[in-house]
């Protein structure tokens, strides 16, 4: 029986993923976190994905405060600053 002691990148990023919509498992965490360790570039894709998210988290607190009737020229260049961050 082969015991695989590391996830594949494509299961770490798909855990990367999730985890922002479910609670992962001890287990599921521990591997990641292990994977992370080990790998650069899933290292950087989750620094990725959480720049991501905290911009669009901004966008959206940005939008909650603002009604489109009285959003101001500096809360829309704002918006389109943290747009473009994205792309
Ligand atoms: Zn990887």
């Amino acid at each position: 029986m082969k015991v695989r002691l590391m996830m594949t990148c494509r299961e770490a990023t798909q855990l990367c993923s999730d985890q922002h919509e479910r609670t992962l498992t001890r287990r599921e965490r521990w591997m990641l976190r292990v994977h992370l360790f080990l790998c650069h570039k899933c290292r950087k894709f989750a620094a990725q994905l959480a720049m991501m998210r905290d911009a669009l988290q901004r966008v959206a607190n940005l939008q909650a405060d603002s009604s489109p009737a009285k959003l101001s020229p500096e809360r829309r260049e704002a918006m389109k600053h943290e747009l473009r961050k994205l792309v």
